[in-house]
């Protein structure tokens, strides 16, 4: 990034030569990004973060026809898209949330059923931000085809933790969120498949190929590109090492204190995710004493946290408020040791111990 933030500022828009060499990076960044997704460099639009690519591709979807005015979508997606879609409601568009089940599956007959030939957009999230819950988008997309309609796809959680291939795929948008694979905060990617009607969210001048407006961010593009060259060369070791750290956390908590339970189907779920219930616990006051000796966990997910409402994700699992609030999420990555696992459950179960003597009277 540092290049692009003293010595190369120029504008990669602009016609003379000190601008090309800055054009040269976003387009290389473009390639880096476009080579993690297993897509072309011309469908890959820069945008400022996940919940902008959550927005505008759902805002184009809709746009293409005015006529459609049904949405389908989850129960359990990140606020940017639910609020959006909540939004919608109130603007004369009908919303279909599709449920989960308690191990936080969508039924995909229900979830084509749910498409009708009204349909405009479908946007479901490729893995759950709380439960790492993979869900089956690319089937999910072809039901939508088969209807005319748009589909989005949230992966701001998949993208660099499991494969992503989108050539010869039915999926239309993706989003993807810089911060959620090591680069920074401000910069994200939206995947638009080629042939796709766009309309752009942020109406400008013609940067990203007259598909958003605005001059770009272009360290943080930079940025992003080699955080996907890398996480591209790291996902076998995600699906793997940090799956092995994962795993190892969740059973010696489960050693430690035997009645945790590991929240989401075990059967399609990210690698470096666990979200546990620890029963007769507040997650808050857990939070607390986990950030007190050092580590950092959420309860939900961050942009809901401080909120007075137990997760809306694992509500809609069938939890009662007792095991949402009792919830809370760890997140493993390539940079975690076996030792700070191994000191991490200890700080947990200490954590548990301690709120558990202060109230004895709470059900297990
Ligand atoms: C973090 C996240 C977002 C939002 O990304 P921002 O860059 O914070 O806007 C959207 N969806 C999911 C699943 C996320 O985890």
């Amino acid at each position: 990034m540092l290049p692009f933030l003293t010595e190369f500022y120029g504008n990669p828009s602009s016609a003379y030569g000190f601008g090309s060499r800055v054009r040269d990076a976003v387009e290389q960044a473009r390639a880096q990004v476009a080579a993690l997704l297993g897509a072309d460099e011309g469908e890959i639009v820069f945008t400022s973060c996940g919940s902008e690519g959550n927005n505008a591709a759902l805002a184009s979807a809709l746009a293409a026809d005015r006529d459609r005015k049904h949405v389908v979508t989850t129960g359990v997606e990140h606020s940017a898209t639910k609020n959006y879609c909540e939004a919608l409601t109130r603007k004369g568009y009908e919303v279909t949330w599709l449920p989960v089940d308690s191990l936080g599956r969508l039924d995909p007959d229900e979830a084509a059923a749910a498409i009708r030939d009204d349909t405009a957009a479908v946007s479901v999230m490729w893995a759950n931000n709380e439960t790492g819950v993979i869900f089956p988008v690319e089937d999910l997309a072809r039901a939508a085809r088969t209807k005319g309609a748009y589909f989005h796809t949230d992966a701001v959680q998949a993208v660099g933790k499991v494969p992503v291939r989108l050539v010869g795929s039915a999926i239309h948008f993706l989003s993807l969120a810089g911060h959620k694979l090591h680069a920074p905060k401000g910069v994200g990617a939206l995947y638009v498949q080629r042939r796709t009607r766009f309309t752009p969210f942020l109406i400008g001048g013609s940067q990203e190929n007259g598909r958003r407006g605005g001059t770009e961010n272009v360290a943080s593009i930079v940025a992003l590109g080699k955080a996907a060259e890398l996480a591209a060369s790291h996902l076998a070791y995600e699906g793997t090492v940090v799956r092995g750290l994962r795993d190892r956390f969740e059973a010696a908590m489960s050693a430690r204190l035997p009645d945790t339970q590991t929240n989401g189907d075990p059967a399609a779920r990210l690698p470096n995710t666990a979200s546990l219930y620890f029963p007769g616990v507040d997650g808050e006051a857990m939070l607390v004493l986990l950030d007190k000796a050092g580590l950092c966990a959420s309860a939900g997910s961050a942009c809901t946290a401080g909120s007075l409402y137990p997760s809306h994700v694992l509500t809609a699992m069938g939890f009662s408020v007792e095991q949402a609030r009792g919830s809370l999420r760890f997140s493993f990555s390539r940079f975690n040791t076996e030792e700070e696992i191994d000191r991490g459950v200890e700080i947990v179960a200490r954590a548990v111990e301690r709120l558990r003597a202060m109230s004895p009277a709470e059900p297990r």
